[in-house]
Protein backbone atom coordinates (compact mmCIF):
# COMPACT_ATOMS: atom_id res chain seq x y z
CA UNK A 1 0.00 0.00 0.00
CA UNK A 2 1.38 3.80 -1.26
CA UNK A 3 0.55 7.05 -0.42
CA UNK A 4 -2.26 8.22 -2.86
CA UNK A 5 -3.39 4.86 -3.18
CA UNK A 6 -7.34 4.74 -3.91
CA UNK A 7 -9.35 2.07 -1.91
CA UNK A 8 -12.57 0.77 -1.10
CA UNK A 9 -13.00 0.19 2.26
CA UNK A 10 -15.76 -1.02 4.65
CA UNK A 11 -15.39 1.20 8.39
CA UNK A 12 -15.82 -0.85 11.38
CA UNK A 13 -14.48 1.63 14.32
CA UNK A 14 -14.25 4.92 15.59
CA UNK A 15 -10.48 5.87 16.56
CA UNK A 16 -9.82 8.34 19.36
CA UNK A 17 -9.97 11.62 17.24
CA UNK A 18 -13.19 10.23 15.88
CA UNK A 19 -11.79 8.91 12.68
CA UNK A 20 -13.18 5.63 10.84
CA UNK A 21 -11.33 2.19 10.83
CA UNK A 22 -11.73 -0.24 8.60
CA UNK A 23 -9.58 -3.06 7.06
CA UNK A 24 -7.73 -4.22 4.33
CA UNK A 25 -6.53 -7.59 3.73
CA UNK A 26 -5.74 -7.24 7.77
CA UNK A 27 -4.17 -3.87 7.73
CA UNK A 28 -5.72 -0.77 9.60
CA UNK A 29 -6.44 2.07 8.12
CA UNK A 30 -7.83 5.65 10.36
CA UNK A 31 -10.14 7.20 7.56
CA UNK A 32 -11.02 10.79 7.83
CA UNK A 33 -14.20 11.86 7.39
CA UNK A 34 -16.08 8.11 7.50
CA UNK A 35 -18.30 6.54 10.25
CA UNK A 36 -18.88 2.61 11.39
CA UNK A 37 -21.03 0.96 8.69
CA UNK A 38 -19.57 3.03 5.63
CA UNK A 39 -18.41 1.58 2.82
CA UNK A 40 -15.95 4.63 1.25
CA UNK A 41 -13.56 5.45 -1.53
CA UNK A 42 -10.53 6.56 0.41
CA UNK A 43 -7.27 8.03 -0.73
CA UNK A 44 -4.27 6.90 1.52
CA UNK A 45 -2.41 9.91 3.00
CA UNK A 46 0.40 8.41 5.20
CA UNK A 47 1.79 4.87 5.14
CA UNK A 48 3.07 3.73 8.70
CA UNK A 49 4.59 0.14 9.10
CA UNK A 50 1.32 -1.50 10.91
CA UNK A 51 -1.21 0.94 9.90
CA UNK A 52 -1.84 3.93 7.30
CA UNK A 53 -4.38 7.10 7.37
CA UNK A 54 -6.30 7.55 4.65
CA UNK A 55 -9.36 10.11 3.88
CA UNK A 56 -12.64 9.21 2.51
CA UNK A 57 -13.40 10.72 -1.22
CA UNK A 58 -16.62 8.86 -1.62
CA UNK A 59 -18.67 7.57 0.83
CA UNK A 60 -20.14 4.78 -1.90
CA UNK A 61 -22.60 3.23 0.71
CA UNK A 62 -23.68 5.34 3.58
CA UNK A 63 -23.93 3.64 7.09
CA UNK A 64 -27.34 3.49 8.23
CA UNK A 65 -26.53 5.03 11.62
CA UNK A 66 -25.55 8.08 9.28
CA UNK A 67 -27.61 11.21 10.20
CA UNK A 68 -27.49 14.83 8.70
CA UNK A 69 -26.09 16.97 11.07
CA UNK A 70 -27.75 20.16 11.95
CA UNK A 71 -24.63 22.19 11.89
CA UNK A 72 -23.99 23.08 8.56
CA UNK A 73 -19.70 23.27 9.41
CA UNK A 74 -20.07 19.90 11.90
CA UNK A 75 -17.76 17.93 9.65
CA UNK A 76 -14.90 20.74 9.11
CA UNK A 77 -15.36 22.12 13.04
CA UNK A 78 -13.21 20.45 15.29
CA UNK A 79 -15.55 20.32 18.29
CA UNK A 80 -18.17 17.78 16.89
CA UNK A 81 -16.37 14.68 15.51
CA UNK A 82 -19.32 12.51 15.80
CA UNK A 83 -22.45 14.70 14.77
CA UNK A 84 -22.92 12.25 11.62
CA UNK A 85 -23.70 9.60 13.83
CA UNK A 86 -27.12 9.13 15.74
CA UNK A 87 -26.84 10.17 19.05
CA UNK A 88 -27.94 6.58 19.85
CA UNK A 89 -24.70 4.98 18.41
CA UNK A 90 -22.52 7.69 19.63
CA UNK A 91 -23.51 6.55 22.92
CA UNK A 92 -23.34 2.73 22.28
CA UNK A 93 -19.64 3.94 20.74
CA UNK A 94 -19.04 5.59 24.36
CA UNK A 95 -20.21 2.55 26.12
CA UNK A 96 -17.92 -0.05 24.49
CA UNK A 97 -14.69 2.28 24.38
CA UNK A 98 -15.11 2.35 28.37
CA UNK A 99 -15.94 -1.43 27.69
CA UNK A 100 -12.62 -1.89 26.12
CA UNK A 101 -10.54 0.46 27.77
CA UNK A 102 -11.19 -1.36 31.56
CA UNK A 103 -10.23 -4.94 29.60
CA UNK A 104 -7.27 -3.85 27.24
CA UNK A 105 -5.52 -1.65 29.04
CA UNK A 106 -7.19 -2.41 32.74
CA UNK A 107 -6.73 -6.05 32.27
CA UNK A 108 -10.14 -6.60 34.07
CA UNK A 109 -11.97 -10.01 33.16
CA UNK A 110 -15.03 -9.17 30.61
CA UNK A 111 -16.89 -10.73 32.84
CA UNK A 112 -16.42 -8.75 35.96
CA UNK A 113 -16.62 -5.57 33.58
CA UNK A 114 -20.17 -6.96 32.31
CA UNK A 115 -21.34 -7.34 35.60
CA UNK A 116 -20.10 -3.45 36.90
CA UNK A 117 -20.36 -1.50 33.65
CA UNK A 118 -23.93 0.12 33.54
CA UNK A 119 -25.46 1.63 30.52
CA UNK A 120 -24.12 5.21 29.80
CA UNK A 121 -26.38 8.34 31.22
CA UNK A 122 -27.08 10.46 28.20
CA UNK A 123 -29.28 13.52 27.43
CA UNK A 124 -32.64 13.86 25.95
CA UNK A 125 -31.93 16.94 23.89
CA UNK A 126 -28.21 17.13 23.38
CA UNK A 127 -28.09 21.21 22.20
CA UNK A 128 -27.49 23.95 23.51
CA UNK A 129 -25.98 22.35 26.52
CA UNK A 130 -22.42 23.98 27.13
CA UNK A 131 -22.01 26.69 29.16
CA UNK A 132 -18.40 27.79 28.38
CA UNK A 133 -17.54 28.62 24.80
CA UNK A 134 -13.90 29.82 23.78
CA UNK A 135 -14.09 31.61 19.80
CA UNK A 136 -10.89 31.99 18.56
CA UNK A 137 -10.48 35.05 15.97
CA UNK A 138 -8.89 35.48 12.42
CA UNK A 139 -8.72 38.16 9.94
CA UNK A 140 -10.39 37.35 6.55
CA UNK A 141 -9.42 39.97 4.11
CA UNK A 142 -9.00 42.44 6.81
CA UNK A 143 -12.51 41.94 8.37
CA UNK A 144 -12.54 40.19 11.74
CA UNK A 145 -14.50 36.53 12.26
CA UNK A 146 -14.86 34.22 15.01
CA UNK A 147 -15.24 30.35 14.83
CA UNK A 148 -13.96 27.07 15.80
CA UNK A 149 -10.73 25.88 14.80
CA UNK A 150 -10.78 23.16 12.19
CA UNK A 151 -9.96 19.59 13.66
CA UNK A 152 -5.96 19.20 14.80
CA UNK A 153 -5.19 22.79 13.11
CA UNK A 154 -5.53 26.38 13.39
CA UNK A 155 -7.67 26.72 10.41
CA UNK A 156 -10.74 28.89 11.75
CA UNK A 157 -14.00 27.71 10.41
CA UNK A 158 -16.07 30.75 11.06
CA UNK A 159 -19.58 29.88 12.94
CA UNK A 160 -21.67 32.24 14.19
CA UNK A 161 -24.51 30.20 16.06
CA UNK A 162 -22.91 27.06 17.24
CA UNK A 163 -25.27 24.33 18.16
CA UNK A 164 -24.25 23.77 21.76
CA UNK A 165 -24.22 26.77 23.05
CA UNK A 166 -27.12 28.72 23.96
CA UNK A 167 -28.65 30.74 21.35
CA UNK A 168 -27.89 34.15 22.44
CA UNK A 169 -23.90 33.73 22.28
CA UNK A 170 -24.76 34.48 18.41
CA UNK A 171 -25.97 37.68 19.46
CA UNK A 172 -22.93 38.58 21.83
CA UNK A 173 -20.65 37.32 18.91
CA UNK A 174 -22.51 39.75 16.36
CA UNK A 175 -22.30 42.90 18.62
CA UNK A 176 -18.60 42.27 19.65
CA UNK A 177 -17.10 41.73 15.88
CA UNK A 178 -19.53 44.79 14.37
CA UNK A 179 -17.71 46.60 17.52
CA UNK A 180 -14.01 45.67 16.62
CA UNK A 181 -14.45 45.62 13.05
CA UNK A 182 -15.67 49.43 13.70
CA UNK A 183 -13.01 50.56 15.56
CA UNK A 184 -10.96 48.36 13.19
CA UNK A 185 -9.53 46.79 16.23
CA UNK A 186 -7.29 43.78 14.29
CA UNK A 187 -7.67 39.81 15.23
CA UNK A 188 -4.45 38.53 16.71
CA UNK A 189 -1.85 36.73 14.06
CA UNK A 190 -0.24 33.88 15.60
CA UNK A 191 2.20 33.76 12.23
CA UNK A 192 3.23 37.34 13.23
CA UNK A 193 2.30 38.16 17.22
CA UNK A 194 0.72 41.07 16.07
CA UNK A 195 -2.49 42.27 16.32
CA UNK A 196 -4.93 42.65 19.58
CA UNK A 197 -8.03 40.53 19.71
CA UNK A 198 -7.11 36.29 20.51
CA UNK A 199 -10.42 34.89 21.90
CA UNK A 200 -14.23 35.74 22.43
CA UNK A 201 -14.35 33.66 25.95
CA UNK A 202 -18.70 33.58 27.09
CA UNK A 203 -19.72 31.80 30.13
CA UNK A 204 -23.57 31.20 31.42
CA UNK A 205 -24.89 30.46 34.47
CA UNK A 206 -27.98 28.32 33.52
CA UNK A 207 -30.00 28.22 37.12
CA UNK A 208 -28.76 31.93 37.37
CA UNK A 209 -29.12 33.22 33.61
CA UNK A 210 -25.59 34.96 34.56
CA UNK A 211 -23.62 35.93 31.45
CA UNK A 212 -19.73 36.86 31.67
CA UNK A 213 -17.95 37.71 28.38
CA UNK A 214 -14.00 38.10 28.74
CA UNK A 215 -12.13 38.96 25.38
CA UNK A 216 -8.77 37.57 25.47
CA UNK A 217 -6.25 40.25 24.17
CA UNK A 218 -2.63 40.50 23.70
CA UNK A 219 -2.68 44.04 25.08
CA UNK A 220 -4.97 46.41 26.50
CA UNK A 221 -5.36 49.96 25.85
CA UNK A 222 -8.61 51.17 27.72
CA UNK A 223 -9.50 53.80 25.20
CA UNK A 224 -9.83 51.35 22.31
CA UNK A 225 -12.73 49.58 24.19
CA UNK A 226 -14.39 52.26 25.58
CA UNK A 227 -17.94 52.32 24.55
CA UNK A 228 -17.74 48.39 24.60
CA UNK A 229 -20.52 47.67 27.53
CA UNK A 230 -22.80 50.38 25.59
CA UNK A 231 -22.72 48.62 22.44
CA UNK A 232 -23.75 45.16 24.58
CA UNK A 233 -26.30 46.30 26.20
CA UNK A 234 -29.89 44.89 26.23
CA UNK A 235 -28.37 41.31 25.52
CA UNK A 236 -28.32 41.12 29.43
CA UNK A 237 -24.53 40.51 30.26
CA UNK A 238 -23.89 40.45 33.86
CA UNK A 239 -19.81 40.55 33.61
CA UNK A 240 -17.52 41.56 31.10
CA UNK A 241 -13.91 41.37 31.16
CA UNK A 242 -10.48 41.27 29.28
CA UNK A 243 -7.96 38.93 29.42
CA UNK A 244 -4.16 40.01 28.75
CA UNK A 245 -2.49 37.30 26.83
CA UNK A 246 0.60 38.71 25.26
CA UNK A 247 2.49 35.52 25.09
CA UNK A 248 2.97 33.74 21.41
CA UNK A 249 1.82 30.59 22.20
CA UNK A 250 -1.17 27.94 22.37
CA UNK A 251 -2.26 29.38 25.73
CA UNK A 252 -5.87 30.82 25.49
CA UNK A 253 -6.08 32.61 28.98
CA UNK A 254 -3.48 35.35 30.69
CA UNK A 255 -2.73 35.60 33.92
CA UNK A 256 -4.29 39.45 34.27
CA UNK A 257 -8.04 39.77 34.02
CA UNK A 258 -9.10 43.55 33.81
CA UNK A 259 -12.73 43.39 34.95
CA UNK A 260 -14.59 46.44 32.82
CA UNK A 261 -18.23 45.86 33.62
CA UNK A 262 -20.40 44.27 36.13
CA UNK A 263 -19.23 42.21 38.70
CA UNK A 264 -16.13 39.82 37.75
CA UNK A 265 -17.44 36.55 38.23
CA UNK A 266 -20.40 34.60 37.99
CA UNK A 267 -22.73 32.18 39.59
CA UNK A 268 -24.29 28.93 39.12
CA UNK A 269 -26.01 26.28 41.13
CA UNK A 270 -25.74 22.73 40.51
CA UNK A 271 -28.60 21.15 42.53
CA UNK A 272 -28.93 23.48 45.79
CA UNK A 273 -25.55 24.19 46.17
CA UNK A 274 -24.32 27.58 44.53
CA UNK A 275 -20.84 28.12 42.94
CA UNK A 276 -18.76 31.23 42.00
CA UNK A 277 -16.98 30.91 38.26
CA UNK A 278 -14.23 33.41 37.48
CA UNK A 279 -13.17 33.71 34.12
CA UNK A 280 -10.28 31.46 34.51
CA UNK A 281 -11.68 28.97 37.01
CA UNK A 282 -12.52 25.33 35.89
CA UNK A 283 -16.04 24.56 35.62
CA UNK A 284 -17.67 21.14 34.00
CA UNK A 285 -19.40 22.79 30.66
CA UNK A 286 -22.46 20.95 30.41
CA UNK A 287 -24.20 21.36 33.88
CA UNK A 288 -27.02 19.59 32.87
CA UNK A 289 -24.82 16.29 32.79
CA UNK A 290 -22.80 17.63 36.04
CA UNK A 291 -25.31 17.49 38.28
CA UNK A 292 -26.11 13.48 37.08
CA UNK A 293 -22.74 13.09 37.60
CA UNK A 294 -22.09 14.67 41.02
CA UNK A 295 -25.54 12.95 42.38
CA UNK A 296 -23.41 9.20 40.97
CA UNK A 297 -19.95 10.48 43.04
CA UNK A 298 -22.82 11.12 45.90
CA UNK A 299 -24.15 7.84 45.46
CA UNK A 300 -21.33 5.85 45.04
CA UNK A 301 -19.49 7.88 48.36
CA UNK A 302 -22.12 6.16 50.16
CA UNK A 303 -21.83 8.70 52.84
CA UNK A 304 -23.29 8.65 56.26
CA UNK A 305 -22.53 11.67 57.90
CA UNK A 306 -19.36 9.96 59.71
CA UNK A 307 -16.60 10.48 57.09
CA UNK A 308 -14.16 12.01 56.28
CA UNK A 309 -14.28 13.02 52.14
CA UNK A 310 -10.88 13.91 50.99
CA UNK A 311 -11.89 15.50 47.25
CA UNK A 312 -8.78 15.28 45.30
CA UNK A 313 -8.20 17.66 42.08
CA UNK A 314 -11.15 19.29 43.42
CA UNK A 315 -10.95 22.65 41.15
CA UNK A 316 -13.13 24.83 42.82
CA UNK A 317 -15.07 22.53 45.46
CA UNK A 318 -17.61 21.28 43.47
CA UNK A 319 -17.65 18.00 44.34
CA UNK A 320 -16.62 18.00 47.98
CA UNK A 321 -19.06 21.07 48.53
CA UNK A 322 -21.90 18.97 46.94
CA UNK A 323 -21.33 15.91 48.99
CA UNK A 324 -20.41 18.13 52.41
CA UNK A 325 -24.11 17.87 54.04
CA UNK A 326 -23.51 14.30 54.29
CA UNK A 327 -19.43 13.75 55.65
CA UNK A 328 -18.18 14.59 59.07
CA UNK A 329 -15.16 16.83 56.79
CA UNK A 330 -14.72 17.45 53.49
CA UNK A 331 -10.68 18.16 52.47
CA UNK A 332 -9.84 19.16 48.78
CA UNK A 333 -6.48 19.89 47.20
CA UNK A 334 -6.04 21.34 43.78
CA UNK A 335 -3.23 22.58 42.07
CA UNK A 336 -4.33 26.24 41.48
CA UNK A 337 -4.28 28.58 43.53
CA UNK A 338 -7.05 30.80 42.20
CA UNK A 339 -9.36 27.96 42.10
CA UNK A 340 -8.58 26.92 45.59
CA UNK A 341 -9.61 30.64 45.91
CA UNK A 342 -12.98 30.00 44.64
CA UNK A 343 -13.50 26.88 46.32
CA UNK A 344 -13.38 28.51 49.59
CA UNK A 345 -15.61 31.38 48.89
CA UNK A 346 -18.04 28.48 47.48
CA UNK A 347 -17.91 26.92 51.09
CA UNK A 348 -18.60 30.45 52.50
CA UNK A 349 -21.30 30.91 49.89
CA UNK A 350 -23.16 27.89 50.81
CA UNK A 351 -22.52 28.13 54.51
CA UNK A 352 -20.35 25.17 54.85
CA UNK A 353 -18.32 24.79 57.34
CA UNK A 354 -17.03 21.48 57.16
CA UNK A 355 -14.67 21.82 54.42
CA UNK A 356 -11.23 22.88 53.95
CA UNK A 357 -9.31 23.29 50.72
CA UNK A 358 -5.57 23.63 50.07
CA UNK A 359 -3.53 24.23 47.32
CA UNK A 360 -1.07 21.82 46.28
CA UNK A 361 -0.01 18.28 44.05
CA UNK A 362 -2.37 16.02 44.96
CA UNK A 363 0.02 13.24 45.05
CA UNK A 364 2.04 15.36 47.44
CA UNK A 365 -0.68 16.71 49.74
CA UNK A 366 -2.56 13.46 50.42
CA UNK A 367 -0.67 12.97 53.56
CA UNK A 368 -1.53 15.94 55.07
CA UNK A 369 -5.10 15.49 54.49
CA UNK A 370 -5.15 12.62 56.39
CA UNK A 371 -4.19 14.42 59.86
CA UNK A 372 -6.57 14.21 62.60
CA UNK A 373 -7.90 11.49 61.12
CA UNK A 374 -10.41 9.88 63.44
CA UNK A 375 -10.75 5.62 63.54
CA UNK A 376 -9.20 3.15 61.23
CA UNK A 377 -10.06 3.28 57.29
CA UNK A 378 -13.53 2.90 57.66
CA UNK A 379 -13.99 6.54 58.13
CA UNK A 380 -12.03 7.81 55.19
CA UNK A 381 -14.09 8.15 51.63
CA UNK A 382 -11.70 9.24 48.79
CA UNK A 383 -12.95 11.11 45.55
CA UNK A 384 -10.32 11.72 42.39
CA UNK A 385 -11.32 14.07 39.57
CA UNK A 386 -7.71 14.19 37.33
CA UNK A 387 -7.31 15.37 34.19
CA UNK A 388 -7.17 13.61 31.00
CA UNK A 389 -3.33 12.23 32.54
CA UNK A 390 -4.84 10.73 35.19
CA UNK A 391 -3.56 10.42 38.90
CA UNK A 392 0.40 10.08 39.25
CA UNK A 393 1.72 6.85 40.55
CA UNK A 394 2.95 8.60 43.58
CA UNK A 395 -0.46 9.31 44.73
CA UNK A 396 -1.84 5.97 43.84
CA UNK A 397 0.38 4.54 46.31
CA UNK A 398 -0.56 7.03 49.01
CA UNK A 399 -4.45 6.33 48.39
CA UNK A 400 -3.40 2.54 48.88
CA UNK A 401 -1.12 2.76 52.16
CA UNK A 402 -4.19 5.12 53.63
CA UNK A 403 -7.11 2.30 52.66
CA UNK A 404 -9.73 4.12 52.24
CA UNK A 405 -12.82 2.63 52.79
CA UNK A 406 -14.18 3.55 49.07
CA UNK A 407 -12.35 5.19 46.05
CA UNK A 408 -14.77 7.37 43.82
CA UNK A 409 -13.11 7.80 40.24
CA UNK A 410 -14.35 10.50 37.93
CA UNK A 411 -12.69 10.41 34.96
CA UNK A 412 -12.24 12.44 31.43
CA UNK A 413 -10.07 9.45 29.97
CA UNK A 414 -11.15 6.19 30.01
CA UNK A 415 -7.24 5.06 28.95
CA UNK A 416 -5.75 6.61 32.25
CA UNK A 417 -8.75 5.40 33.83
CA UNK A 418 -7.98 1.90 33.17
CA UNK A 419 -4.34 2.10 33.69
CA UNK A 420 -4.80 3.73 37.24
CA UNK A 421 -7.82 1.35 38.11
CA UNK A 422 -5.72 -1.61 37.28
CA UNK A 423 -2.98 -0.56 40.03
CA UNK A 424 -5.76 0.27 42.43
CA UNK A 425 -7.50 -2.97 41.92
CA UNK A 426 -4.54 -5.46 41.41
CA UNK A 427 -3.88 -4.08 45.47
CA UNK A 428 -6.79 -4.24 47.70
CA UNK A 429 -9.28 -2.87 45.64
CA UNK A 430 -12.59 -4.65 44.03
CA UNK A 431 -15.02 -2.48 41.11
CA UNK A 432 -18.00 -2.00 42.42
CA UNK A 433 -19.71 0.43 39.55
CA UNK A 434 -18.35 1.80 36.11
CA UNK A 435 -21.02 4.71 35.05
CA UNK A 436 -20.50 6.50 31.92
CA UNK A 437 -22.04 9.67 31.36
CA UNK A 438 -22.30 11.66 28.10
CA UNK A 439 -20.95 15.33 29.06
CA UNK A 440 -19.58 16.10 25.64
CA UNK A 441 -22.64 14.90 23.10
CA UNK A 442 -21.12 14.85 19.54
CA UNK A 443 -17.52 14.81 20.72
CA UNK A 444 -15.59 11.32 21.29
CA UNK A 445 -15.14 11.96 24.94
CA UNK A 446 -16.59 10.21 27.60
CA UNK A 447 -16.66 11.05 31.33
CA UNK A 448 -17.04 8.05 34.16
CA UNK A 449 -17.82 7.88 37.39
CA UNK A 450 -16.36 4.60 38.64
CA UNK A 451 -17.01 3.03 42.81
CA UNK A 452 -14.23 0.75 44.24
CA UNK A 453 -14.41 -0.56 47.79
CA UNK A 454 -11.64 -1.79 50.09
CA UNK A 455 -11.98 -5.64 48.62
CA UNK A 456 -11.16 -7.17 52.54
CA UNK A 457 -14.91 -5.51 53.42
N1 LIG B 1 -13.47 18.26 40.47
C1 LIG B 1 -13.53 19.52 39.79
C2 LIG B 1 -12.35 19.79 38.86
C3 LIG B 1 -11.91 18.68 37.95
S1 LIG B 1 -10.79 19.15 36.68
C4 LIG B 1 -14.86 19.70 39.09
O1 LIG B 1 -15.63 18.77 38.91
O2 LIG B 1 -15.17 20.83 38.72
C5 LIG B 1 -9.24 18.67 37.29
C6 LIG B 1 -8.61 19.66 38.22
O3 LIG B 1 -7.37 19.12 38.64
C7 LIG B 1 -8.30 21.02 37.64
O4 LIG B 1 -8.89 22.00 38.45
C8 LIG B 1 -6.76 21.10 37.67
O5 LIG B 1 -6.29 22.42 37.94
C9 LIG B 1 -6.43 20.18 38.82
N2 LIG B 1 -5.09 19.58 38.82
C10 LIG B 1 -4.31 19.25 37.77
N3 LIG B 1 -3.18 18.65 38.19
C11 LIG B 1 -3.23 18.58 39.54
C12 LIG B 1 -2.36 18.05 40.55
N4 LIG B 1 -1.20 17.46 40.21
N5 LIG B 1 -2.74 18.15 41.82
C13 LIG B 1 -3.91 18.74 42.17
N6 LIG B 1 -4.78 19.26 41.25
C14 LIG B 1 -4.44 19.19 39.97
Amino acid sequence: MNKNDVINVTIDDIGIHGEGIGKVDGFPLFVKNALPGDTVRAVITKVRPKFAYAKAIEITDPSPDRVIPKCPVARQCGGCQLQELSYEKQLEFKQRTVREKLIRIGGFDPEIVDRVLEPIRGMDAPWRFRNKAQYPVASDHGRVTAGFYAGRTHHLIEQDDCLLEPAVNAKILEAVLNFVNERKIPAYDEEKGTGILRHIMIRHGFTTKEILLCLIVRKYRERDWRGLADALEGIGLTSIGFSVQPENNNVIMGHEIIPVYGKPYIEDRIGEVRYRISPKSFYQVNPAQTKVLYDLAKECAGLTGQEMLIDLYCGIGTIGLYLADSARLVRGVEVIPEAVGDARVNAELNHIENAEFMVGDAGDAFRECLKDRQGASDDLVVVVDPPRKGCSGGLLDEILKASPNRIVYVSCDPATLARDLKILCDQDYSLERVIPVDQFCHSVHVETVVLMSRADR
